[in-house]
């Protein structure tokens, strides 16, 4: 991949962001992977139900989250539950991705 410098802000707080390929700011990343992420591990695999309209709302940004501080792929899938439907979202986690260092 080649290396860019590209300025955006970041389109939740406006702060400016100057990561290549990145369009949030390290704070709202972190703020998102907090919210998916073990807290106690979070190295570890993801995987975290959604409500389908508030998953709507910030698919984007989790997704970009969970591949920036995990190096991983986030895949999500609709399922039905007692609940009603969900949005699974799933990571292989840093430990098992490329990044992982055990
Ligand atoms: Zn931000």
């Amino acid at each position: 991949m080649k290396k860019t410098t590209n300025k955006t802000n970041c389109p939740l707080c406006g702060k400016t962001v100057e990561m290549a390929g990145i369009i949030h700011c390290h704070d709202c990343l972190k703020k998102c992977f907090d919210i998916v992420a073990d807290p106690k591990d979070w190295k570890a695999p993801i995987c975290v139900m959604f409500e389908p309209s508030a998953w709507a709302k910030t698919s984007g940004i989790i997704a970009d989250a969970i591949e920036f501080f995990t190096a991983t792929k986030a895949s999500c899938s609709m399922v039905e539950t007692p609940y009603g439907y969900r949005v699974v979202v799933e990571a292989d986690g840093y430990r098992n991705g490329p990044a992982g260092d055990f």
